[in-house]
């Protein structure tokens, strides 16, 4: 069987990607995801990520339905009872605005949701920790239309589940791992008081940790493997795009990306190295993998270790996956957001020719980093080039020349090739 089909309603394995905002989800799908899973302001496991309010969905549900991609909303927090009264008006409401399914993880919110909104496809999260084909079956008989499969297993098993279910199959290839079955932890409750499950997980699995002696307080006694201290707990960031040929094989339907809380610079990298290896792979008759220019994508984003993690559990060469030391590394950061040029009636200046006589090409620019005069600029497209720009002259909107640009504010810049409206620019890190 190939497994890579094009269906009517998209590409097999879709390569589904995080909409952490409305801004963000744009991004998503001008870099090639074929989907995009995004909360709004209640019952999801992100609430702290900016969400989309009711219009934001509205528009990116109609902006998915007429390009032929796929928007699924995640309400996938444990529910108490009062959640349960608020979740009602929420099913109304994304069955009106015709989303293309919704995630849950709570048996409650399943029930609720078929009896609201019965014609909304019901996707299971990675919560539910569905670990076997009988547990598929379960769901199934629930009326769950897909399953993302519990991080923890190894590809054998999810081979495994496949070859017992037609259901559609779903499994994360990228992003933060839990170091307890995913988001079955209460340790940022216990600490903090704020819950991982309702979607407030302050991450101390992540945080350095010290010994100190009861009786010497003040002094501690560093139990960690660098200098800044230990991070038992701390997990390294799952990376499979190298198998992802090996993980289309097994029949998996959907390819998840996580990270709902990062930023536009790792939504376009990871989705654009993703998608290009995918086309590769589908293209491809034999083995294939990334090329250069995605495996510097995946490094240029703010990441911890990379590990293949539980997928191959006999492959020596897998890095354990708790990280000994906490470090982010990224070899990029995001100077901005291309946006669209105001009217002109807003910036007549932006039609004045400059001294020999041209009109420059200008791109405005949402700065996102600080910017100075010298810096090397890269311009992502979408089909893997990316443009360079050393920055020689920037102006305010208003026509004052600047030789530093502040984070939030915009500029423009004469740039000798055409961009594009949310084009994601790059800055490289200074040293
Ligand atoms: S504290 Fe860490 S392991 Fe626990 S839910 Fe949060 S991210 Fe996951």
């Amino acid at each position: 069987m190939n497994p890579y089909q094009t269906r009517a309603s998209g590409c097999k394995p879709e390569l589904l990607a995080p909409g952490g905002s409305y801004e963000k989800a744009r991004i998503a799908f001008l870099y090639g995801a074929d989907a995009v899973y995004a909360g709004g302001r209640s019952h999801n496991l992100r609430i702290q990520s900016r969400n989309l309010h009711d219009e934001e969905l509205a528009a990116l549900a109609f902006l998915a339905r007429s390009s032929g991609k796929r928007l699924y909303i995640t309400l996938n927090s444990l529910m108490r009872p009062k959640d349960l009264d608020l979740l009602k008006p929420t099913l109304e409401y994304l069955r009106e605005i015709e989303v293309s399914g919704i995630i849950v993880a709570d048996p409650g919110a399943l029930l609720l949701a078929r009896t609201i909104s019965p014609g909304l496809p019901l996707h299971l999260s990675t919560q539910a920790s569905t670990t076997n084909h009988l547990s598929v079956r379960f769901w199934e008989e629930q009326g769950v239309r897909r399953i993302n499969l519990a991080r923890e297993l190894s590809i054998d098993e999810i081979e495994a589940i496949r070859s017992r279910t037609s259901l559609e199959i779903e499994v994360f290839v990228h992003g933060s791992m839990c170091v307890s079955y995913s988001g079955r932890c209460l340790l940022s409750t216990v600490m903090t008081r704020r819950g991982a499950n309702e979607g407030h997980c302050a991450q101390p699995c992540r945080w350095s940790y010290r010994l100190v002696e009861e009786k010497r307080p003040g002094e501690y006694f560093p139990i960690g493997e660098d200098g800044q201290g230990s991070y038992i707990l701390n997990a390294q960031d799952l990376c499979l795009i190298e198998d992802l040929h090996r993980l289309a094989g097994v029949g998996i339907d959907a390819f998840k990306i996580e990270g709902r809380m990062k930023g536009a610079h790792y939504v376009a990298s990871v989705v654009r190295a993703y998608r290009r290896t995918l086309d590769a792979c589908r293209r491809s008759r034999g083995e294939c993998g990334p090329d250069d220019i995605s495996r510097a994508d995946i490094h240029a984003v703010s990441h911890r270790p990379y590990t293949r993690a539980f997928m191959f559990p006999d492959d020596s060469q897998d890095a354990p996956a708790v990280a000994p030391e906490t470090s982010l590394v990224q070899t990029h950061t995001l100077a901005g957001l291309v946006r669209q040029r105001p009217r002109l009636d807003e910036d007549p200046i932006g039609t004045t020719p400059i001294e020999d006589g041209r009109t420059p090409d200008w791109t405005h620019l949402e700065v996102r980093s600080q910017l100075r005069l010298g810096d090397q600029l890269s311009f992502l497209f979408p089909d893997g080039r990316n443009l360079e720009h050393t920055i020689h002259s920037m102006e305010s909107l208003s026509g004052q020349i600047l030789d530093r640009a502040h984070p939030n504010t915009r500029i423009r810049l004469p740039i000798p090739f055409p961009t594009f409206s949310m084009q994601v620019v790059r800055l490289s890190r200074r040293g």
